[in-house]
């Protein structure tokens, strides 16, 4: 998975030692190589970068077997918040995002963002009344299949069905929830394809125009049934390859959401939207243990900078 950025750091690594052709600064260019973002990007002119952790849930469930890495409590869910909310965070957006990248506006003094990926019902049935609790927002990343088809059955199951199209429109409207792309039709790793990534063998133009196919049909949706712009994406599964995002920007994305852990250190620098890592909330563990493993990337990261 994070072959794609080697090989783009190698490369650029690679000219870098072109260019000066000296000794001297190889050591340079491989101490940049591991500087954390937090140090390395002077793309915000001497402004401290931002810190910013995001939080990937899924499933939301009272009891039952399907509790564990991907589904979680309402009452563990609640717990988060409440936590968020002690602790001083304010709950952000993808609009928050761009604003502050391309529009010069300022995040909050300790943004968090909140992520639930697949779109089930349950976010609906279980999260949303703790988010208006709570006046905060999350990132809904649907998969456009089953939203599709869950409105049509009108299934209301909150085990299994996913969000329907009305449901996630006033999720919209209240500002609570902020839809976002998840592929349409590849969520899936036993279909002959790994999410949305390239197959071996499989030639970049012909792999582009299936990915442009797929992404643009639930985009589409989203701006005939929610009147929006999708401007993110979250991988599914966290599979990727090097073409993915050539597609994704020359669609119109602005930013990606990546399974890799660890906090984000943002500066007003459009390409690090993309990748942004996240946390993976599972079930039996405290609010304070989850955020404690969240924190200690943040401490890893200042360590080594
Ligand atoms: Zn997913």
């Amino acid at each position: 998975m994070i072959f794609p950025k080697v090989i783009r750091l190698r490369r650029r690594a690679l000219v870098a030692v072109l260019v000066v052709m000296g000794g001297i600064f190889l050591a340079g260019v491989a101490a940049l190589l591991h500087t954390p973002a937090a140090v390395s990007s002077s793309a915000s002119g001497g402004e401290a970068p931002v810190e910013l952790p995001i939080l990937m849930y899924h499933h939301v469930l009272k009891y039952g077997q399907q509790l564990g890495a991907y589904t979680i409590t309402p009452t563990e869910f609640e717990k988060d918040l409440q936590y968020i909310q002690s602790h001083g965070y304010t709950t952000i957006d993808t609009d928050d995002l761009i604003g502050y990248v391309y529009h010069g506006k300022s995040l909050p003094e300790k943004p968090i963002m909140i992520t639930f990926d697949d779109g089930y019902y349950s976010n609906y049935f279980y999260a949303y009344p703790l988010l208006k609790k709570y006046n905060m927002k999350a990132v809904i990343s649907i998969i456009g299949k089953y939203t599709d088809l869950y409105s049509e059955r009108g299934d209301l199951h909150v085990n299994y069905s996913h969000l329907n199209w009305d449901q996630l429109l006033s999720m919209e409207n209240t500002g609570t929830a902020d839809i976002q792309n998840h592929t349409y039709d590849l969520h899936t790793t036993d279909q002959g394809r790994k999410g949305c990534k390239k197959n071996w063998g499989e030639g970049a133009e012909e792999y582009k125009a299936m990915l442009r196919a797929d992404v643009g049909k639930l985009s589409d949706r989203i701006r005939e049934m929610l009147g929006k712009e999708a401007t993110f994406f979250a991988y599914p599964f966290g599979f990727y390859c090097e073409e993915t995002d050539e597609v994704l920007k020359e669609m119109g994305f602005l930013g990606t959401f990546s399974s890799e852990e660890g906090i984000n250190y943002l500066t007003r620098e459009p390409d690090q939207l993309f990748h942004l890592k996240r946390n993976n909330r599972p079930h039996d563990l405290t609010s304070e243990d989850f955020f404690e493993k969240v924190e200690k990337h943040r401490k890893k990261d200042s360590k080594s900078a």
